[in-house]
């Protein structure tokens, strides 16, 4: 796709004012861990163009607050390679982290087109902007630039026992993950090929802040809170290991900052839970801080329903490198972690309940719990 005449929104000529810090590209910056690392990123003295094509998934709403001095917002697509390079160019870009994706595991088995196009087109159109900007710049600037992207642990597919590591083979399981899967592969080819600084982080389950209510707790909080069903697929003994979005935050500017370029890094939250056993987790906490009028607890509302086919059991990765390379560890415990998500969706109800109006109006939100790995529980 070419850029029309106008293709962007926001504020695309605004120069940023002159910090100590760089300048990056984030793309999908108005999606969950991208809003939330834009702003960890500004916080640290980071400039940050932030390019987002504003599908259902990406609201500038997550991006309240954030210092404008320091942040322009750009609506437009990775698949735009004009719009990219004259984003580039123009702000002389030092990195790009690359969130831009469709993630919702659900939506690639009843649509994978969007998924094929976004993450594997366009993470390709992307990368082939940044190689020529990166081959246009002075020597000292080309050994500095970075190409980041953000990729999942759901690569790797599924595993009984053990852990994957860096350098387990991919066998993704979803067209989600396969679209991961390939643009990973396509992100490596573009280091070996051409030289171009590149990095990967796979990283486990996220959760916290401005997570869209879709996904698996905030729909758990969510239903729980309007009185709704909480089903939990099969015998709900399926694992999964959870990471605070703060952590992986953190975990990307240490890699960004500090990786090894070609390098790929597992980003896991050493927190490994059954998923019945982290929906009572929930309604545990919601008993505490939000008690059902009756005196009963949430847990009464879960109720088991069966398991779908192709149900991967359990995802989970080895951390070794990063922390031994780039001493990065979880720091939020998962206990810590949903105490604080619950909090921040209690007193963020102006920014979940009209993206639930707006958005979700007569589709399953908020009326079915569905986890990231693609099951409709
Ligand atoms: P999200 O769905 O909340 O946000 C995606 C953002 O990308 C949205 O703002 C959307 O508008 C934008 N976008 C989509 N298509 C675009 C396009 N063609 N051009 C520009 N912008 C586009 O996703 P998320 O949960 O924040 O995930 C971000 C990244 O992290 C994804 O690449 C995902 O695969 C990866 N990841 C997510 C998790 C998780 O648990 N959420 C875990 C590991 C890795």
């Amino acid at each position: 796709m070419k850029a029309g005449p106008d293709p962007m929104e926001g504020e695309p000529d605004r120069q940023l004012s002159v910090s100590m810090k760089k300048l990056i590209l984030v793309t999908g910056g108005a999606g969950f861990i991208g809003s939330n690392f834009t702003r960890m990123a500004v916080g640290r003295g980071y400039r940050v163009v932030n390019l987002d094509k504003l599908t259902y998934a990406g609201t500038r709403e997550s991006l309240r607050g954030v210092d404008s001095g320091l942040h322009v917002f750009v609506k437009g697509d990775i698949n735009d390679r004009e719009l990219v390079l004259q984003l580039l160019r123009k702000h002389a870009i030092c990195a790009i982290v690359n969130f831009a994706a469709e993630s919702h595991v659900d939506r690639s088995i009843d649509s994978p087109g969007e998924f094929i196009r976004t993450n594997i087109n366009g993470t390709f159109e992307l990368l082939e902007a940044a190689r020529t900007f990166w081959q246009e710049l002075e020597p000292e600037s080309r050994n500095e630039f970075r190409f980041l992207h953000v990729s999942t642990d759901e690569v790797f597919g599924s595993i009984e026992s053990g852990l994957f590591t860096e350098s387990s083979p991919a066998a993704p399981n979803s067209p989600y993950a396969a679209s991961k899967a390939a643009a990973d592969h396509l992100v490596r080819a573009y280091h070996h090929t051409y030289g171009l600084p590149t990095l990967v982080t796979n990283c486990s389950n996220n959760y916290g802040p401005y997570q869209f209510p879709e996904k698996l707790i905030p729909n758990t909080l969510l239903s729980a809170l309007q009185g709704r069903m909480l089903p939990v697929y099969g015998d709900g003994s399926n694992v999964r290991d959870w990471l605070y979005v703060e952590d992986h935050c953190e975990a990307i500017i240490r890699v960004l900052e500090r990786g090894r370029t070609g390098s790929a890094y597992n980003v896991g939250g050493e927190s490994e839970r059954k998923n019945i056993d982290l929906v009572r987790s929930i309604c545990a906490l919601l008993d505490k801080e939000r008690p059902r009028a009756d005196g009963r607890s949430y847990v009464e509302q879960i109720a088991f329903v069966p398991d779908r086919p192709g149900h991967d059991r359990r995802y989970a990765i080895d951390i070794t490198r990063i922390r031994r390379e780039l001493d990065w560890k979880p720091s939020i415990s998962l206990d810590e972690g949903l105490a604080r998500t619950l909090r921040w969706y209690l007193d963020n109800e102006d920014w979940w309940v009209p993206l639930v109006r707006e958005r979700y109006q007569g589709q399953r939100l908020g009326l079915a719990v569905e986890s990231r790995d693609g099951r409709r529980q």
